[in-house]
């Protein structure tokens, strides 16, 4: 069985190829040529000998998810559906916008953490994405992108100021929790800002969690890039009925993650993400807890107007509830936005990617169980 070069960065290339007794600078020249070129075929690595593209012929391949939809919006955002075997599908985001391209990246199939207003969380939990289907997702948009950007660049104001590449942020946002996946999403993001590979800074790769704090302390010391942190409730009671994980990890323990992750954060603030539910977690009075809450954290709100799926449960907020709101936020002196919805004519805005998930926990057929979420992070 040959080994596929997309699970590895850097350090795993090298030490695969000083294994097969190869220089260890070639694993620069090996990830340019995949990464950067695109190429998933040894004998166009032209600047490699005959003989090491034979070797690789024989041990290795460059396998990628096969994509098995791919649906343009009105707005230009772009979903596409990947097959990860098994009937397991996944799905990935790019958001055009005026002067960036936003990728949103899933790291799982499905999701174990079972928060009750998200689409993936509904559908169960197959497994683990490997890292090669996580940065799979990075090339097949850089690739289609890089092919098709005479369609894009009319509809994104400024891109044309931009080098070639399409995609200039990346946002681990789509399936599942990036941090119950921890190594091999750790791996991709090496791969995201390696030089030698996509060359992103880490201001423009944001991992998106709901609160694992153990496994947020071990990214702050492995690769500490930009972080969102999905609140959604101003207190424990609220909190552990939307997003049960906080029972594990209530918001006291979390709140000093983030100060602690600060210290070596790219940025010097977090992202709170807040979804916004009618009547349910959208008052003046969850507002002004919310100020008080975050007080000692230097953090910026986004706003995400809830997204229907069907029998959700749940409703948008109203307009006006969103900034009456926001505007106490602001007022408190926490900058807002809220959070523009994109792609919902294909189902491609937050919390709406389903793909194709086999539940293995089977809390579809037997309603939502958090003791299975909480086992399967032990
Ligand atoms: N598991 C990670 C990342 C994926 S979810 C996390 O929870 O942070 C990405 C964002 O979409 C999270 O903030 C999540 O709470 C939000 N989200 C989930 N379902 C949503 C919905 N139906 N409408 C709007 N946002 C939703
Ligand atoms: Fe999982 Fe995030 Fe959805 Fe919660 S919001 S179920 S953590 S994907």
């Amino acid at each position: 069985m040959t080994v596929n070069l997309l699970d590895y960065d850097r350090e795993g290339l090298t030490h695969f190829l000083t294994e097969m007794g190869e220089k260890p600078f070639r694993a620069k020249q090996i990830l340019k040529w995949i990464h950067q070129s695109g190429s998933a075929d040894f004998s166009e690595m032209s600047d490699l000998s005959k003989g090491l593209r034979d070797k690789l012929a024989g041990h290795a391949r460059v396998e990628l998810p096969q994509v098995l939809r791919d649906h343009v919006a009105a707005d230009g955002t772009r979903k596409w559906l990947l097959s990860v075997g098994e009937s397991n599908g996944i799905e990935t985001v790019f958001i055009p916008e005026s002067r960036r391209g936003t990728l949103c990246i899933s790291s799982q199939v499905g999701c174990a953490l079972a928060c009750t207003f998200c689409s993936t969380g509904r559908q169960g939990f197959n497994r683990n994405l490997t890292v090669a289907e996580i940065i799979g997702q990075l090339w097949l948009a850089d690739k289609t992108l890089r092919d098709s950007v005479d369609v894009y660049r009319p509809m994104i104001p400024g891109q044309d100021r931009q080098t070639e590449r399409m995609v200039t942020n990346v946002v681990m946002m789509g399936m599942g929790e990036p941090l119950t996946n921890f190594e091999n999403v750790v791996t991709a993001l090496h791969l995201m800002l390696d030089d030698h590979a996509y060359g992103l800074s880490r201001r423009r790769v944001t991992v998106s969690t709901s609160g694992v704090v153990p496994a947020m302390d071990r990214l702050r010391e492995r690769c500490p890039v930009a972080l969102a942190v999905s609140l959604h409730a101003p207190n424990d009671v609220l909190r552990d009925d939307l997003v049960p994980i906080n029972k594990k990890y209530p918001l006291k323990e979390l709140m000093a993650v983030c100060r602690r992750y600060l210290s070596a954060a790219p940025r010097d603030f977090i992202t709170f993400e807040y979804v916004m539910l009618d009547g349910v977690n959208d008052s003046i009075t969850h507002a002004n807890e919310l100020v008080e809450l975050v007080k000692d954290v230097p953090c910026k709100f986004n706003l995400i107007p809830f997204n229907a799926f069907p029998n959700s449960g749940f409703k948008r907020s109203s307009s006006e509830a969103i900034r009456v709101f926001r505007d106490v936020l602001m007022q408190a002196g926490l900058v807002t936005t809220v959070r523009k919805t994109r792609g919902d004519d294909i189902a491609a805005a937050c919390g709406q990617l389903a793909g194709q998930v086999r539940d293995k926990t089977r809390r579809t057929a037997h309603g939502i169980a958090d003791s299975i979420a909480m086992e399967l992070l032990q």
